[in-house]
């Protein structure tokens, strides 16, 4: 299971999950004695969990950085490679998230330092699946260079903006990259895409009963409901923030 968390938070908004609930979370795993492993082992670990950071916010080093050491467990953030020491506000981002501020490269070096992976989310969060194949080529290995130039680390994993991908943006990323994760809200499967693998977000089991309950038969039923309901309202692999 690939797990996906964005900002850690009070805000409440639909990106952030709260520093409380966060540490409930990483206690949740331990006590369960769930194996959490780097992204790339995780489709060969059954029943291990992969935490993912998207977008790279600053509370990342506040919030969760110093519970990932606690409890000593591995993690990748995805940082988008323009954007670095910046906010959120690329142009494709919807009004009803909140502007909040990104980690610049010198915090990215403390997340490095610390053992933390560091995976491409594009320069510019753009909708991959409207660009061009040149454009698309440009956003992704521009980020994979940028990250590994910047940080000396090996950014050979991606997390598509929004989710969205197709065949021909999974064909462009194959180029890249070794896996790549969408926003499709499932559980890993040994059929899966490895261009294309499913997480679950955070934020829809961000209380602690329903995290706790994604290790058992209940959680697979609310998951499945969740998808099914983000189905009906014309979700999918570009429902994603
Ligand atoms: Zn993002």
């Amino acid at each position: 299971m690939i797990l996906t968390y964005h900002s850690i938070d009070d805000s409440g908004s639909v990106i952030s999950v709260s520093p409380a609930q966060f540490r409930r979370h990483m206690e949740i795993l331990a006590a369960k004695r769930i194996r959490v492993v780097p992204l790339t082992e995780v489709r060969d670990t059954p029943g291990a969990v992969a935490l993912t950071f998207d977008d790279g916010y600053e509370n990342f080093l506040t919030h969760a950085a110093p519970v990932l050491a606690e409890y000593g467990l591995p993690a990748t953030v995805f940082p988008v490679s323009g954007y670095c020491g910046r906010d959120n506000g690329w142009p494709t981002q919807p009004a009803f998230v909140p502007r909040l501020p990104l980690m610049g490269w010198r915090a990215l070096e403390r997340v490095v330092a610390q053992g933390i992976g560091i995976g491409a989310h594009s320069a510019t969060h753009p909708f991959l699946t409207r660009v061009p194949d040149e454009q698309v080529r440009e956003e992704l290995s521009g980020c994979r260079a940028s990250l590994e130039a910047r940080l000396g680390v090996t950014a050979d994993t991606l997390v598509y903006p929004y989710g969205d991908s197709d065949a021909r943006v999974r064909r462009l990323a194959a180029e890249v990259f070794r896996l790549a994760c969408g926003t499709r809200l499932g559980f890993l499967s040994p059929g899966d895409h490895c261009f294309d693998l499913p997480r679950i977000d955070a934020y829809y089991v961000r209380d602690s009963r329903w995290f706790g309950r994604l290790f058992s038969r209940s959680g697979r039923s609310y998951v499945a409901m969740r998808r099914w309901v983000r189905g009906l309202r014309g979700g999918g692999s570009g429902g994603g923030i």
